[in-house]
């Protein structure tokens, strides 16, 4: 190749250095809580392993005792349409199914996957888009790979949705508006209210409400099956996803949703159809572990009240903090500054990430805390005195 061509991207790579925005992999090894980068051990609080499962040599022990060489597939070869439909799929499907009042499942080979295939699938030029201004960027692709209109309403305003709502809904060009939102925000840490979110959705008759869970499964719940179930509106949420990437300790995708929709979606999803299914073993783990996560009661109360008392240590501190939940910003405004507290914080043994726009709207760079189970309160009051 000719140099000139790669003196572009080497210029491109320069750029994002020189603005303190180069992105790097850094090798690191964990054990339980702690995390080692470059010879320094820290406390990992930016994780999510939320309750520690990921982590757990017991659980990974009694899961090889149980499943014999023989059912150890380490591929499924194919999609799911093909051959790659293995056992383990539709037990897994059959474990959700029956959790979430036995409405359908459907797996996906990532949170990723799912967001930027299911929209994309049921969204034609008849539909609209309305999204939370800060969904995930998975759904945004999503959004942008359909053929759908698209407007985002303002973060967790719900009366901004309303007018968006009325504005729209009988317009004879739209059949169809699907709603886009998550419950708990993956930046703020904050939450939709799903029980009044629903109350909308129900005077809209065109309106289907999609709704994801990555940071609220397994987490929230008595059964820990997310802010669904916390509020009692598992079956009123069209398409209620979420990911086993983070508190679930494992990988893949999933939407509970109506049968109709799974057909549809197995006929018409892109990413569904054209990329080979997950090895038969992580469906098999996952679902080892979804058995187990629904009764893990103690570690749930646990996250919650380590959540709640560093939420109030925060603000105590003068800082602005919207979240409700397990992840925790500590939001200072100037990039430069967050980014030297970070590093202060690495230093005295605390591994948390700066967060710098553009991910977070601007003057609102910010440290990241996100808390698993595992945590000891003492830590969190070490930390404290340091933020
Ligand atoms: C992490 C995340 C995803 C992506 O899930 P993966 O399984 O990691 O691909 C999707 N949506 C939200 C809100 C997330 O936080």
């Amino acid at each position: 190749m000719n140099s000139y061509l790669l003196n572009h991207f080497a210029q491109q790579l320069d750029d994002l250095k020189q603005q303190g925005n180069l992105r790097q992999f850094s090798t690191n090894v964990q054990q339980s809580r702690f995390i080692r980068i470059n010879e320094r051990e820290m406390l990992n609080l930016a994780s999510n392993d939320y309750l520690g499962l990921a982590s757990n040599l017991q659980l990974r022990e009694q899961f090889f005792d149980e499943t014999p060489i023989a059912q150890r597939t380490m591929s499924s070869s194919s999609s799911r349409l093909l051959t790659g439909n293995f056992p383990e799929f539709e037990q897994l499907e059959a474990s959700l199914s029956q959790a979430f009042a036995g409405r359908s499942a459907l797996l996906f080979n990532s949170g990723y996957h799912m967001n930027i295939g299911i929209l994309p699938a049921l969204a034609d030029t008849k539909t609209l888009i309305l999204a939370d201004k800060l969904v995930h960027a998975s759904m945004i692709d999503g959004m942008r790979l359909s053929t759908a209109k698209f407007l985002r309403y303002r973060h967790n305003d719900l009366l901004h949705l309303e007018q968006l709502l009325s504005k729209h809904h009988d317009s004879n060009d739209i059949e169809r508006i699907i709603v886009v939102t998550e419950s708990i925000f993956s930046m703020d840490g904050d939450e939709t209210d799903l029980a009044a979110l629903v109350q909308l959705k129900q005077q809209f008759s065109k309106v289907m409400l999609y709704v994801d869970e990555a940071h609220a499964i397994g987490v929230r719940g008595e059964r820990g099956l997310g802010c669904a179930e916390q509020y009692d509106v598992i079956e009123q949420i069209d398409l209620l996803v979420g990911t086993f990437g983070k508190a679930l300790a494992s990988v893949g995708g999933y939407l509970i949703c109506y049968p109709i929709l799974r057909d549809y979606l197995i006929n018409t999803m892109r990413p569904l159809i054209f990329s080979t299914a997950q090895p038969p073993i992580c469906m098999a783990w996952t679902n080892f572990i979804f058995q187990r996560v629904m009764s893990l009661k103690q570690p749930r109360a646990d996250l919650m009240t380590l959540s709640q008392s560093l939420q109030q240590g925060v603000r105590a501190k003068g800082f602005e903090c919207p979240s409700s939940s397990h992840i925790v910003p500590v939001i200072i405004g100037d990039s430069a500054k967050t980014v030297a507290k970070a590093q202060v914080l690495q230093e005295a043994g605390f591994y948390i990430m700066p967060v710098r726009p553009p991910t977070v709207p601007k003057q609102s760079a910010r440290l990241r805390i996100s808390l698993t189970a595992q945590i000891q309160p003492a830590e969190l009051d070490q930390l404290l005195q340091l933020v």
